[in-house]
């Protein structure tokens, strides 16, 4: 019964892993542009690492004071 449980907690942790993974999915912005992007757009992938910002919905983005890329219209 013990090891069920134990079992069971290995998968729900291999669950939460999936999802976090699907999470950094998302809106690419960078702290030096005030603007952000979707994942395809050529200004996103040339977002250095140290400027990057990931926000999982445009809303969150826009809070943070990032508005809306007009090359990808995220
Ligand atoms: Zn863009």
């Amino acid at each position: 019964m013990k090891k069920t449980g134990w079992l069971q907690a290995v998968v729900l942790v291999g669950a939460l892993s999936i999802a976090s993974l699907a999470a950094a999915q998302g809106f690419y912005a960078s702290t030096q542009s005030k603007k952000f992007h979707t994942e395809q757009c050529q200004a996103a992938k040339k977002i250095k690492p140290e400027t990057l910002k990931v926000f999982k919905t445009k809303q969150e983005a826009e809070t943070a004071g990032f508005k809306a890329c007009k090359r990808c219209k995220p």
